[in-house]
C-alpha cells in the first residue's frame, strides 16, 4: 500500500459487530452461527452479531429467534418484505453498536475465520480491511470473465478504485461505517459506496468457499442489472459516449457527403446507392436508441431518487444486550 498515508494506533475493537443478510437461508444459518461464535471465541473478541432478515419466505426468522434466546449478543432486524442484499446490509450497519463493523455472507462463502486476519490488519491503523479473494471456486467461466469486464470498466470509467475480487466482505472502523451510513442513496451499489467514502484500506487475500448449503440469489439478469447500477450510479461516462460518438459520426458525414457531391457532379454518376441509404439509417436509429436507452438509465434512477423514500421498513427490531448498555452509559 501507499507508504505516505498515516495510520492511527488502534487496538483490538471494544465491540464488534459482525453485520450478516440473509435471505432464505435456512440450510445455514445455524451452522453459520456455530463456525462464527467457535472462532470469536477462539480470538476472545467481544461482538455482537445483526442479524437481518431480508423478508425470506422459510423459517430463517425463527432460527434467528432461537439462536438469540441462546445467546443475548444477537441484534434481530427483520424487514418488513425483501429489500435485497444492498439494503439489507444498510439497515444492519444501521442497527449496529460497535466500534468497528464487519460484513459477512450468511452462506459460508465467507469464511468466518478470516475475520482474525482482518482484525489484525485493522491493528496496524487501516480503518478499511477488505477480504479479496484469490480464487473463486464454484462459480462458471462466464461469470468471472464477466465479473474481470465489470471490475476493467469500473476501473477505466469510475472516479474511485474499485479492489478487484471484492466483495462485501470487510471490517470498517467506526469513522468508516459512519460515513458509509450518510450516503443514504437508493442507487446503493455497496462496493462502490464503500469504496467513495474513503479512508486507509486495505486486502486480505483468502480462498473463497462455494456456498455450504442453498443456492445463490444472484442470476445473470440480476447481475448486469447490479453492473448497471454500479456504472450509472458513480460516473456520467457513458453519457459523455453520445456527444463524442455524435461528432464522429457528423465529422465522418461531412467527408462522406463530399465525396457524393464529387461524385455527382464531377464524375456526373446516375442516382444509386439504396443499399448505402438502408445502412445508414439503420446504424444511426440503432445508435440513437442506444443512446436514448442509457439516458433512460441515468433518468430512471434520477426519478427513484427524487422521491427520496426510506430506504427500508423494519417489521420489528430485537436488540442485543448492547443496546441497553448503551443507552444506560447515555443516560448515566
Ligand atoms: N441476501 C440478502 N437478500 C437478498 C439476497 C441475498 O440478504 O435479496 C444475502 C444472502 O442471504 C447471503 C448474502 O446476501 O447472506 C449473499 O447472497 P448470495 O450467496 O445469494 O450471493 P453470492 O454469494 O452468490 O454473491
Ligand atoms: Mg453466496
Amino acid at each position: 500500500m501507499n507508504a505516505s498515508i498515516t495510520l492511527r494506533n488502534q487496538k483490538k475493537p471494544t465491540l464488534l459487530s459482525i453485520i450478516v443478510p440473509a435471505y432464505n437461508e435456512i440450510e445455514v444459518i445455524e451452522e453459520f452461527y456455530n463456525r462464527l461464535s467457535l472462532a470469536m471465541d477462539a480470538i476472545k473478541q467481544n461482538y455482537e452479531i445483526v442479524f437481518i432478515n431480508d423478508g425470506s419466505q422459510d423459517a430463517t426468522l425463527s432460527i434467528m429467534k432461537s439462536l438469540r434466546d441462546e445467546n443475548e449478543e444477537i441484534t434481530i432486524v427483520d424487514l418488513s418484505r425483501n429489500f435485497g442484499k444492498e439494503i439489507a446490509t444498510t439497515a444492519g450497519i444501521d442497527a449496529s453498536k460497535g466500534d468497528a463493523t464487519v460484513i459477512i455472507d450468511a452462506d459460508l462463502q465467507d469464511p468466518p475465520e478470516l475475520i482474525e486476519k482482518l482484525i489484525e490488519k485493522w491493528s496496524e491503523g487501516y480503518d478499511v480491511v477488505y477480504a479479496q479473494r484469490k480464487q473463486r471456486d464454484g462459480e462458471t467461466w462466464i461469470k468471472k470473465k464477466s465479473a474481470e469486464l465489470f471490475y476493467l470498466l469500473m476501473q477505466k470509467l469510475g472516479p474511485v478504485k474499485l479492489p478487484v475480487n471484492t466483495g462485501d466482505f470487510r471490517m470498517m472502523s467506526k469513522d468508516a461505517t459512519e460515513a458509509v451510513k450518510q450516503l443514504r442513496e437508493h442507487n446503493r451499489f455497496m462496493k462502490g459506496i464503500f469504496a467513495w467514502v474513503g479512508f486507509p484500506s486495505i486486502g486480505v487475500t483468502y480462498n473463497r468457499d462455494s456456498r455450504y448449503a442453498g443456492e445463490t440469489k444472484w442470476n445473470y439478469i440480476k447481475l448486469w442489472n447490479l453492473s448497471i447500477d454500479g456504472i450509472t450510479a458513480f460516473t456520467i461516462a457513458p453519457l459523455k459516449l453520445a456527444t463524442y460518438m455524435g461528432l464522429i459520426i457528423a465529422a465522418a458525414s461531412f467527408i462522406y457527403a463530399i465525396y457524393i457531391i464529387f461524385k455527382v457532379l464531377v464524375i456526373g454518376e446516375a442516382v444509386q446507392g439504396f443499399p448505402t441509404l438502408a445502412i445508414l439509417i439503420l446504424l444511426l436509429g440503432g445508435i440513437q436508441l442506444i443512446f436514448l436507452g442509457i439516458i433512460g438509465e441515468y433518468l430512471g434512477r434520477v426519478f427513484s431518487e427524487t422521491k427520496n423514500r426510506p430506504l427500508y421498513f423494519t417489521k420489528q427490531v430485537l436488540q442485543s444486550k448492547f443496546n441497553t448498555l448503551n443507552n444506560d452509559d447515555q443516560s448515566g
